[in-house]
């Protein structure tokens, strides 16, 4: 076992970035720069300062106000640093201090942004997906244990899938089902992961979305036809199926492939 100082500074790690996975929810959807200009509050605009930008401590310390305004910080800020610095600590414990971490670690926190992303607006922007599927060719290829072959097929079996479904359901549930950014979304995690990994991350999605949209619709939280996005369903089955797929395929499919 590593030693907890190691420990913390992966989780410390995972909450800087989440407090930039904020700003990319925030930004990417209207096409504006992640990089500049520095945050400011959303209330009042007053740029924040680096010590008011502490991820999760600034938060407690601030008591959730914003230091000019008072207005209060949306407590999604420190629910989506703490959930990234956690995801680094999962992802780290199952693989270990190795290359491969750091990919699955980055691809752990694409899958919670676009959560956050489809959640919100309801799409799934194409400046991740189309570049992610590039980078997952490159490191299912170099660095993961996913392979060339098994990376493209995942392209294939994951985008062909969704693609096949979004051209039959408007004839067999008449209406609208899966977004062309879901189909490019689990194209992407083919990529990384492989074609096997994609099918694992499309039943488990599909398995979330009809208990959960079942239950809303159930207990009246949701009306009949109102539109659940399908995004965050995907990236719980791709995180799932990034951690666990081996094991959960050979459960199901012993000794195939
Ligand atoms: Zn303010």
């Amino acid at each position: 076992m590593a030693h907890w100082i190691v420990w913390l500074s992966v989780f410390t790690l995972g909450t800087i970035i989440g407090s930039f996975l904020t700003v990319c929810i925030h930004r990417i959807p209207n096409g504006q720069s992640i990089v500049a200009p520095r945050s400011a509050c959303p209330a009042c605009e007053t740029q924040i300062n680096w010590y008011d930008n502490v991820p999760l401590i600034s938060f407690l310390w601030l008591k959730g106000q914003c230091r000019a305004c008072q207005g209060s910080i949306a407590p999604r800020y420190p629910v989506i640093e703490l959930i990234n610095g956690l995801g680094y600590l999962l992802v780290v414990w199952r693989f270990g201090f190795i290359w491969e971490a750091v990919v699955y670690a980055g691809l752990f926190s694409v899958f919670w942004v676009v959560t956050w992303i489809d959640w919100d607006h309801k799409i799934i922007p194409d400046v991740i997906t189309l570049p992610g599927i590039v980078i997952g060719v490159l490191s299912g290829s170099l660095v993961l244990p996913t392979g060339w072959l098994n990376s493209l097929l995942g392209i294939v079996v994951g985008g062909g899938i969704l693609l096949v479904l979004a051209w039959m359901s408007p004839y067999v549930f008449g209406k609208e089902g899966m977004g062309g950014g879901d189909i490019k979304f689990l194209a992407m995690v083919g990529a990384f992961l492989g074609w096997q990994q994609a099918l694992i991350t499309l039943m488990i999605a599909s398995v979330f979305g009809s208990v959960i949209g079942i239950g809303l619709v159930v207990f009246k939280v949701m009306q009949k036809d109102q539109y659940i996005p399908f995004g965050p369903y995907l990236a719980l089955g791709a995180f799932i199926a990034m951690i666990w797929g081996p094991d959960i395929w050979q459960w199901y499919f012993p000794g195939l492939v």
